[in-house]
């Protein structure tokens, strides 16, 4: 059996002195007037500076000269401390040798050995722990894209200013429009450098008495404002408004260097007139946002009591639309379409009325975002095209040859029933697929639902015919005519109210006149309203025209004499 040997003193004594040198955490005696007395190897690397300079130096010289007040009253306090209870902790930054700023935790103890007071002290360096909760503090509360502050934050921050605050605070919600439409034609890239870059320009504002700008994710952004009188905060908002007035261009690495336009809906909400809560006040101000988007966005809205009836009777349209799909309210009016040179009428648009129970003859202006926001683009578009079809195959019979155009959102393309559905239509009512124009928006093109392409190659090759409506108001007009199959290009009415006059309307309509001859496609100017405007029309080389002045939407008895009318002198 080994018998068991205590340490001999001299060895534990070197020993701990060895683990002293060699130990992680820096470690330092000092004397009883607080001057170093031996520093170990981690201390003389944290520090910066050799054992043999800083000997029998006082705490703290190393930097002397260059202590701010706040490490001076440490270095007060450590003293004082020492004194009274012979013990001192504490948790701080100091800067090193080279200025590198350490979070240290500190400790002093007052040890006496033999009558001979010794402070001892140890120090552990703790930035990168502090940097990890700072950065774990900072994920939690900040948005990554933007930096700015998150939901969480803001509603912490105006909790608080509700209770202390005697003021008005205002809370704004915004909501960039067509978010998901911009997303899906820029990429994830590119939409999020248009988010910084709006969020550049909203910080450059610089706007009076804001508390918070903060980011609650995707395209959604809140301040909150305290202020003497809420109505301050009105020109504010104007100017975020005007903000969004010049076009954001994207760096050369988004997927497309075009100007973007990128219009806000913004719903305002404030205390103490419209609530109390920070829940109630955070409802108003989404409500009356709600509110500016169901009324096409681009606007401010301060929430008021209507607002709360309107979006009752939104839920009422809902269903009322409903029934409207599965009762056949939905009734095609006919606008003419001409030829400029001869008024002879080459076809007619079949634009949708909703014959009301009770609110009369509606125009698509009052639902026809209520149509694609219910999902039930589909439906009216079958309602409108079976009517179209059974007009086409009336007419066929009467003797007249003629093409309808229907309109339709891209939306409808993507439905799993949509080519059958329109190509059973020329069987049926025996009538050929070219008689069928179907006109699609610019606008809802932009959304990129999948099949868009395939449906309009496939609804092509069965003869029908392809329209771009509303041409030059969307965003990437050119690069749908390189995109897609069509046949026409119906340039919109706002680039033919003044084309007498105006001579920069003058020359968009010249310059998408002669790319139709390039493209070989047809050209249709929408929204005539006087014989002025098909002379320059005319003059132009512009074949085919639509307007009031040759003929507003009527209905299908209306269209029928028209025809016969024609017929008949011919
Ligand atoms: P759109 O396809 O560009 O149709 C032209 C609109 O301009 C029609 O308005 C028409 O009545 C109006 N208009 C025609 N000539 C003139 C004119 O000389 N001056 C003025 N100021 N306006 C003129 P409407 O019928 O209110 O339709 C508005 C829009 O609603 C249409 O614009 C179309 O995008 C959409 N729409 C109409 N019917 C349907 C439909 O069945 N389905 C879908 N998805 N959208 C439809
Ligand atoms: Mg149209
Ligand atoms: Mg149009």
């Amino acid at each position: 059996m080994t018998t068991f040997a205590p340490i001999p003193v001299a060895d534990k004594q070197q020993l701990l002195a060895k683990l002293c040198e060699q130990l992680d955490d820096a470690i330092f005696i000092l004397d009883a007037n607080l001057r170093y007395l031996w520093v170990n190897a981690s201390y003389e690397i944290m520090i910066g500076y050799r054992e043999a300079f800083m000997l029998g130096r006082p705490l703290g010289i190393y930097a002397a000269e260059f202590l701010s007040e706040e490490e001076k009253a440490i270095l007060a306090d450590i003293i004082s401390h020492l004194d009274s209870s012979g013990f001192y902790e504490n948790h701080f930054s100091m800067p090193n040798r080279y200025g590198q700023i350490l979070e240290c935790h500190m400790t002093y103890r007052k040890i006496c050995i033999a009558q001979t007071v010794y402070y001892v002290g140890m120090v552990r360096d703790v930035s990168s722990a502090i940097k990890d909760q700072r950065q774990v503090a900072h994920l939690l509360n900040y948005d990554q894209l933007t930096g700015l502050p998150n939901r969480k934050v803001f509603l912490s921050q105006t909790s608080d200013l509700l209770l202390d605050s005697y003021q008005e605070v205002v809370i704004v919600r915004f909501n960039i429009d067509r978010y998901r439409s911009l997303a899906s034609l820029l990429g994830p890239d590119g939409i999020n450098l248009l988010i910084q870059d709006f969020v550049t320009r909203v910080k450059a504002l610089k706007l009076d008495n804001l508390h918070c700008f903060s980011h609650f994710g995707g395209d959604d952004f809140a301040f909150l404002f305290e202020c003497h009188d809420a109505n301050m905060t009105r020109h504010q908002l104007d100017s975020l408004m005007q903000m969004c007035e010049r076009p954001f261009t994207l760096g050369e690495n988004a997927a497309t260097e075009a100007n973007i336009y990128c219009r806000i809906s913004v719903g305002v909400s404030y205390f103490p007139e419209n609530d109390d809560t920070l829940i109630g006040l955070l409802t108003k101000a989404e409500k009356a946002l709600h509110y500016v988007k169901q009324q096409g966005g681009d606007d401010i809205c301060w929430y008021d009591t209507a607002i709360d009836e309107a979006t009752d009777g939104s839920l009422q349209l809902e269903s009322e639309l409903r029934a409207a799909t599965t009762e056949g309210q939905f009734v095609p009016y006919y606008q003419p379409k001409f030829e400029l040179a001869t008024g002879i009428i080459t076809g007619f648009e079949a634009l949708v009325r909703w014959q009301h129970p009770t609110r009369g003859l509606l125009k698509p202006v009052h639902f026809i975002n209520a149509i694609l926001t219910h999902k039930l683009s589909f439906e009216l578009f079958s309602q409108m095209a079976i009517q179209i079809a059974k007009q086409l195959s009336a007419w066929q019979q009467q003797g007249f040859c003629q093409h309808i155009c229907i309109n339709a959102d891209a939306a409808e393309f993507s439905h799993p029933d949509f080519f059958e559905m329109v190509s059973k239509l020329f069987i049926q009512h025996n009538i050929s697929a070219h008689q069928l124009h179907i006109e699609v928006t610019e606008s809802s093109l932009i959304q990129r639902h999948a099949n868009v392409k395939k449906q309009l190659d496939l609804l092509k090759e069965l003869g029908v015919f392809l329209a771009l409506d509303d041409f030059g108001t969307g965003y990437a007009s050119l690069s749908y005519l390189q995109e897609y199959p069509f046949d026409f290009i119906k340039i919109d009415k706002s680039f033919i109210t003044n084309i007498e006059t105006d001579r920069t309307q003058h020359a968009i309509v010249k310059a998408i006149l002669d790319l139709a001859v390039a493209l070989d496609m047809q050209v249709i100017a929408e929204g005539i309203e006087t014989e002025e405007q098909r002379d320059v029309l005319l003059a132009m080389d512009c074949q085919y025209g639509q307007g009031y002045w040759f003929g507003k939407p009527v209905t299908a008895d209306v269209a029928t004499k028209m025809l016969i009318q024609q017929d008949a002198t011919k």
